[in-house]
């Protein structure tokens, strides 16, 4: 059942989707060659927790972080680890956070250092897929404008759209009703109303759009081991427009500031 949230709502649901905004920005300030992803991990659960709010990830079905990060072929749910990032690399960090009882959820995938033109073009066409879908999320479109628009987007640059992880209904949980596919046919599915509130995050693949799930029950990855993009937004549909709840102005205002270790993809 679909579960429309009030605009009181809808305020604590920004209230956690800004400081997951905020504990990314603290990533992006981190974020460099030669950093592990357990450090990345650490900063995020202490920023978390000193802002009254706890990692809306550690726990959920027993995941053990309070961030998912998805390396290069890593799509989603890839674990912190002691392993090192490396220049030329890009990386994936999905973060969520409950606060006042509601859910915050969103992901921004960083380049570390230079990267290669291919996946900047990768990088770029993923957010931009994401800032068109948020555009169709307005009251009177349909759940398939949303999808559809993604994928056509994402297949015309000559990219493949993952099937088997999609967007979400947030609020009190982390994951409700609709389901939010990256993929699907213009005009059709729920029609959108005002109060609607849904995570938007298109996992964009370089090479097959296929994946495998490794044997940590967990980690997501490209069955051919192509790289892998994702971008996510909380967004409340309106009227007109739709209401972006989270952010990524902190992410690029500390990047700008790290523009040695990790570049802005635009
Ligand atoms: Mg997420
Ligand atoms: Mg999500």
């Amino acid at each position: 059942m679909v579960h429309y949230k009030t605009n009181e709502e809808i305020e604590l649901i920004r209230e956690s989707s800004l400081l997951v905004a905020k504990t990314l920005a603290e990533v992006a300030r981190h974020i460099k060659p030669g950093i592990t992803t357990q450090h990345l991990d650490q900063v995020a659960e202490t920023f978390i927790r000193d802002h009254g709010a706890s990692p809306g990830f550690k726990g959920y079905h027993g995941f053990p972080y309070t961030l998912c990060i998805s390396p290069n072929e890593v799509v989603v749910h890839g674990f912190p680890s002691k392993k090192e990032l490396k220049e030329g690399d890009i990386v994936s960090v999905d973060c969520g956070v409950l606060k006042n009882g509601f859910y915050g959820d969103s992901a921004y995938t960083f380049a570390i250092g230079e990267i290669s033109e291919t996946l900047k073009r990768l990088l770029k066409v993923t957010h931009a897929s994401l800032l068109l879908g948020i555009e169709q999320a307005v009251e009177g479109n349909s759940l398939g404008d949303i999808s559809g628009t993604i994928q056509q987007y994402a297949e015309k640059a000559g990219f493949t759209v993952v099937r088997e992880l999609v967007g979400h209904g947030l609020g009190r949980n982390l994951h409700e009703a609709p389901e939010v596919p990256n993929f699907g046919t213009k005009g059709k599915g729920l029609k959108l109303k005002e109060g609607l509130v849904i995570a938007i995050e298109p996992m964009i693949n370089l090479g097959q759009r296929f994946v495998v799930q490794e044997n940590d029950g967990w980690t997501i990855r490209t069955s051919d081991r192509k790289p892998s993009a994702h971008f996510e937004h909380s967004i409340a549909v309106r009227k007109g427009k739709a209401d972006v709840l989270s952010s990524f102005q902190y992410i690029e205002e500390a990047l700008k500031k790290n523009q040695n270790n990790s570049i802005i993809i635009r």
